[in-house]
């Protein structure tokens, strides 16, 4: 199967030319954005010159933190009521653009606390538009958003079709102004749900083409994008690699590549790209026995060994400040195996495959 229900407009200047299709989304505007990114990227000014050539008043909701927890999401429905809006523009990299998911379905379907990750109580949605400033998440293709439980300290977060944008308008100029380290973790994340389009038990071969290319893209230009990154060459090939990552996952959904990092990204801050990154070779060890023809193919295709590609991404010199303990894994272990991720991967993993990868940072 091969399923997109996003209008994608992709490549310079991509806000102006899909501006015709936002007058059918609604009547006012919630923009969500994070902090700055969406100032700073040249992207919220871009949607507003186009609102206003359509005479669609907004409101702006510039609240959302990075990993944004289900406060922040019912603080921007509320917004949204306030302010009378019916429809949404996310702006930033994945955390905006999630918190914009949930916000629209929060709205929608006039959603509690418990239920904003519960797709069961979704019925239907405000019209979404995502204009993302990361090479990453690819989350302006996929029907997942992520979000944070702080109560429980966890990552929490949901998929449902609802949740595919309406409208995404990717633009490798709004990444120019991402920071080095962004920039670093972010492709990292991409790759990441370049190979899981692999790994999973969902992979499909109609997905391959844009898989194989996108992580030829990211390894021929990542590690010089660091050094020159007002490249916009080298942005576009990122950013195009994000968007079939998140297409690729989309399809196969991610697995345990990513929940193995999440409690890292809850109780150590760790970015969510850069901990998929630390523990990417030792997933590769694991799941190789069981996708090796498709890596194989891969590696083919890259002209490349599976050494050689550790090597590259050894080059890459990711590090993190944190070390594990025992307990720590222990607690954590249930929440890696329930999550919903375990029901992709292409082989039976043990506690103890978990725990080995764990103990790496002990
Ligand atoms: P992010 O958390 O959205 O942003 C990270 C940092 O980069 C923030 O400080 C942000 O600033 C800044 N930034 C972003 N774009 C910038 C730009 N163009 N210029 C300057 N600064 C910029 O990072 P992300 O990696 O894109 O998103 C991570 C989140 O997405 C996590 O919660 C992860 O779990 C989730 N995720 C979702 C999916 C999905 O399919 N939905 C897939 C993978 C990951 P501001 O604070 O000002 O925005
Ligand atoms: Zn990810």
């Amino acid at each position: 199967m091969y399923y997109l229900p996003t209008r994608i407009i992709y490549g310079a200047d991509a806000v102006a030319k899909g501006s015709h299709f936002i007058p059918a989304l609604g009547k006012k505007a919630l923009i969500v954005t994070g902090m700055s990114s969406a100032r700073l990227s040249g992207a919220q000014d871009d949607i507003i010159v186009e609102l206003d050539k359509h005479h669609i008043p907004y409101a702006i909701f510039p609240h959302v933190e990075e990993n944004p927890t289900l406060e922040t999401v019912l603080s921007g429905a509320a917004a949204c009521r306030r302010s009378d809006c019916d429809f949404i523009i996310g702006i930033g990299g994945g955390s905006p653009i999630d918190a914009a998911k949930a916000i629209s379905l929060t709205v929608a379907n006039y959603l509690n606390v418990d239920q904003i990750t519960s797709p069961a109580y979704f019925r239907s949605k405000l019209p979404l538009i995502a204009i993302p400033t990361t090479a990453g998440t690819g989350t302006e293709a996929t029907p997942y958003s992520v979000l944070t439980d702080a109560r429980h300290q966890r990552k929490a977060g949901f998929g449902s079709d609802l949740a595919f944008p309406d409208l995404s308008l990717v633009d490798a100029r709004y990444t120019l102004s991402t920071p080095i380290s962004v920039t670093l973790n972010t492709g990292i994340d991409a790759l990441s749900h370049l190979l899981e389009g692999i790994y999973s038990n969902k992979r499909n071969p109609l997905l391959y083409p844009q898989i194989f290319c996108g992580i030829k893209l990211i390894i021929d230009h990542l590690p010089a994008l660091l050094n020159e990154p007002h490249d916009l060459i080298k942005r576009e090939a990122l950013l195009r690699a994000s968007l079939y990552g998140g297409i690729a996952i989309a399809h196969t959904s991610t697995s345990l590549q990513h929940s193995i990092g999440y409690p890292l990204t809850s109780h150590y801050g760790v970015p969510h790209g850069l901990a998929n990154g630390i523990v990417m070779q030792s997933m590769m060890e694991l799941y190789y026995p069981a996708v090796r023809s498709e890596l194989d193919e891969l590696f083919r295709y890259l002209q490349m060994s599976k050494a050689e590609f550790y090597d590259w991404l050894s080059a890459l010199n990711l590090r993190v400040d944190f070390s594990l303990d025992e307990e720590f894994i222990e607690s954590r272990l249930p929440e890696v195996l329930s999550s919903r991720n375990m029901a992709n991967n292409p082989l039976e993993i043990s506690p103890d495959a978990i725990r080995a990868i764990y103990r790496q940072f002990i």
